[in-house]
């Protein structure tokens, strides 16, 4: 669809709207405010817009009733006009420089080198919310063209974290599905001799660009340069015998500009294309033209890259390529908590966490696990913005936008971690009945109750003779003794009454014939000064309600006292946070 298509049909489905709340009459200067303020996007050409909105608002106005609610349902106006409007509530980007609405694609475009976390959230998030903001195109890009690196784990890891997101690409593709352009653009370089074939041994290579001087291969005469050319392709060269570099500037100021390799054999089997290839490009060369090749507008990436920038528009240059805008933004790193793959896959390979969804890390899989919403994530991370500033922020920044959401939806149930015996003198025997949330409609529960209860060691050990504390949502009791019978604590305590009294204590507590074993995983900082916290993974064997045991796996539930956790299977679960 052309920008003035996309336009078009933004404004119709605001007049059809508008026509069927107003009984089938849309108002021009109604319309004219909705798309406004549900798009600010256009409020610069909303001059120009004018004529349009009047003639559709005709238009429309023209049909029946029932014509209007039958396009309107064809149209999905209902759906599209409100998520505008919800949008519009919730934290969102910056406009894009020099976009155009229906023209935008944007680009996510990962190395299967390993599991997807936050920081690729960050990145992928901002590149679907443009796509969407401008009716434009997201492109997830499996960026493999480093076979040491590359497994097919990692593609579907990718794809399975991005679908969780609720990311949904447009378009799927790989760069190694390219190869073969990437190949020719590689030679119509060197061709141009804005490339070189270079054999020089690799530490020589450092040290001429460290100390700003052309090499050797630089000055080659126009036969030799083009028969390596050749040698390059068909199998002549073993691996790190030669590379591709550009012809950038030796004393360049930007380092990256000091003729950066475009091309290696690498001698490895590749996730898609096997053995069938050796040659691949660098990063530097293959971004810039699956970029422009696959209509990317705005490319965005972390900043880390800004020095880099120059060289990308170089070899887009000289290729006679379009040229993306690009766009940078900070990258995104948690107190305590390694986001990069490169430190987290020690971590993993060295077995000091479970594996890649070990709660400690922040990947999605791990974050899924351990309970974290992708709404949550979504709202984080749009807070955040584009800014370039580092952000560190602490992960309980994330869990403030959790606890919003799980609060709404997670059964509240009562588990001890430390279980102390209370025997009641005179109980209230029989079945009550708990409501599972104090507000939103989620049921009750019916629990079994006698004389004994479990509480927790510290509120038992808290507890005087003679003081009172309320049982939550059942009744006061009063401690009469503390009993020792062999090395075992119990607590003897009476029965006061039901009568709410603010000023009492107020514990959890599990009933002796409504009990199960239940036990809590909970995931603590993993690094500490930069230290690896080998005490970061604790385990409490306790007691819940037998509730518990009815709800599925994958269930958020909040332990009252102690925090949300999300059921991994019956009978375990795992902090989510207070
Ligand atoms: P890593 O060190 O984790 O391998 P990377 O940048 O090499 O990071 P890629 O798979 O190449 O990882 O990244 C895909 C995209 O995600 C890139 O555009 C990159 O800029 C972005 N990205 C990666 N890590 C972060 C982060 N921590 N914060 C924001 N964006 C990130
Ligand atoms: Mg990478």
């Amino acid at each position: 669809m052309s920008s003035d298509e996309a336009i078009q049909q933004i404004i119709k489905k605001i007049v059809l709207r508008n026509a069927i709340e107003y009984g089938g009459g849309a108002k021009y200067d109604v319309v004219i405010s909705k798309v406004v303020g549900l798009r600010p996007d256009l409020r610069p050409m909303i001059k120009e817009l004018i004529p349009l909105i009047k003639k559709i608002v005709d238009d429309v106005n023209s049909l029946d009733f029932p014509d209007q609610e039958k396009m309107a349902s064809k149209l999905l106006v209902f759906q599209d006009v409100d998520k505008a409007a919800k949008r519009k509530e919730e934290p969102s980007l910056p406009p894009l420089q020099g976009a155009r609405v229906g023209e935008v694609v944007t680009r996510f475009p990962p190395e299967p080198n390993g599991y997807p976390h936050i920081g690729h959230a960050k990145a992928a998030i901002i590149d679907q919310e443009y796509a969407r903001m401008y009716e434009g195109k997201l492109i997830l890009r499996f960026d493999d063209t480093n076979p040491l690196n590359e497994q097919l784990e990692f593609y579907d890891a990718i794809k399975e974290g991005l679908e969780w997101l609720g990311i949904i690409p447009d378009l799927i593709k790989n760069t190694s599905d390219d190869i073969k352009i990437l190949h020719s653009y590689g030679r119509r370089l060197v061709t141009k001799e804005d490339a070189y074939v270079c054999t020089c041994k690799s530490d020589e290579i450092h040290s001429m660009r460290a100390k700003g001087v052309d090499c050797p291969c630089r000055t080659l005469d126009s036969n030799d340069h083009l028969e390596r050319l050749e040698k390059f392709f068909d199998g002549s060269f073993e691996q790190n015998e030669a590379i591709i570099r550009f012809r950038g500037n030796m004393s360049d100021l930007n380092t990256a500009m000091r003729d950066p390799t475009l091309f290696r054999i690498i001698d490895a089997d590749h996730p898609k294309l096997g053995r069938s290839i050796r040659v691949f490009p660098t990063y530097d060369f293959a971004a810039p033209v699956e970029d422009s090749l696959d209509g990317v507008t705005h490319a965005m990436r972390t900043k880390e890259y800004e020095l880099r920038n120059a060289l990308y528009f170089s070899v887009l240059r000289s290729l006679c390529l379009r040229q993306p805008t690009l766009l940078e933004f900070s990258r995104l790193e948690f107190e305590g908590m390694p986001v990069s793959k490169r430190k987290l896959k020690p971590l993993v390979e060295g077995g000091l966490v479970s594996g890649w969804d070990d709660p400690r890390l922040p990947t999605l899989a791990a974050l899924k696990k351990r309970g974290v919403l992708p709404e949550a994530i979504h709202k984080f991370i749009l807070s955040l913005g584009i800014s370039l500033a580092d952000t560190k922020p602490p992960f309980e920044s994330l869990e403030a936008y959790n606890r919003k959401l799980l609060d709404k939806i997670s059964l509240r149930l009562y588990f001890v971690k430390h279980p102390v015996e209370v025997r009641i003198g005179n109980p209230i025997l029989g079945k009550i009945e708990l409501k599972n949330h104090p507000t939103a409609q989620l049921g009750t529960r019916n629990v079994q109750i006698s004389d004994r209860v479990y509480i927790d060691r510290a509120d038992a050990d808290r507890l005087a003779s003679g003081q009172e504390i309320r049982l939550m949502e059942m009744y006061n009791i009063q401690l009469e003794e503390k009993i020792q019978e062999n090395g075992i604590d119990h607590l003897r305590v009476i029965n006061t009454g039901q009568e709410i009294k603010t000023s009492l204590p107020k514990v959890q507590w599990v009933s002796n014939d409504d009990m199960v074993p239940f036990t809590v995983i909970v995931p603590d900082k993993l690094f500490i000064n930069g230290e690896f916290s080998k005490d970061s993974l604790h385990t409490y064997n306790g007691i819940a309600e037998s509730y518990v045991s009815k709800l599925q796996p994958g269930s958020h539930i909040q332990l009252v006292r102690f925090g949300f956790c999300r059921l991994q299977t019956n009978g375990v679960a795992i902090y989510t946070h207070g």
